[in-house]
């Protein structure tokens, strides 16, 4: 499990260590989002907690973690990031472990100050192809605006980038998911 607050690095980190060790990374975030791209009725649901930086309801995030893990990729592993983010999520995975034979093998906290995720989120932009990420400061493309990778596709700032949204995505991570650091700590 990859936990940590939205702009930690999670993803990117996940992204490498899924590409070292072949294990599928699990982004629920992502998951929301090619929802979304597609139009289903699961993606709008998602999308009108997801665009005021609220957490979508447990059970629904829930289900689609329990539907992906039976996927033959996940047999001998798999990458959590952004799922658990709050406590039933985390009782609620531990019984689909239990199901599926499984067990967790480690959490990696990410720990960063808000001032500093505020400026990470802020910048933040992604490639609508590839979705890779650049920032306006700290990781320019090489034509501004676009995507170095993919032909220049246009890059765009994220709904839940925007100040705003960064504020109240900050604020439900400090009361729902990092509650979870102690849980997974006393269960050592
Ligand atoms: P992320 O890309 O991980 O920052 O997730 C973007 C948004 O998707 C979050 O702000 C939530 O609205 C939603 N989301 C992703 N994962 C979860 C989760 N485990 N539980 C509830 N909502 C989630």
């Amino acid at each position: 499990i990859f936990l940590g607050p939205p702009g930690s690095g999670k993803g990117t980190q996940a992204k490498k260590l899924s590409s070292e060790k072949k294990w599928p990374q699990l982004s629920t975030g992502d998951m929301f989002r090619n929802s979304i791209q597609k139009g289903t009725k699961l993606g709008n649901m998602a999308k009108s907690y997801m665009d005021r930086g609220e957490l979508v309801p447990d059970q629904v995030v829930i289900d689609m973690i329990a539907d992906r893990i039976h996927d033959s990729d996940c047999k001998n592993g798999f990458i959590l990031d952004g799922f658990p983010r709050t406590l039933p999520q985390a009782i609620a995975l531990e019984e689909l472990l239990i199901q599926q034979k499984l067990s967790l093998d480690k959490v990696v906290c990410f720990r960063i100050e808000d001032t500093e995720l505020v400026t990470r989120l802020s910048g933040r932009r992604t490639c609508t192809q590839c979705g890779s990420m650049y920032h306006v400061e700290f990781a320019k493309p090489k034509k501004e605006g676009f995507c170095d990778r993919c032909n220049d596709f246009k890059l765009f700032q994220r709904e839940d980038d925007q100040p705003q949204v960064i504020q109240n995505r900050l604020k439900v991570y400090h009361q729902q998911t990092s509650p979870l650091e102690g849980y997974y700590n006393k269960s050592k």
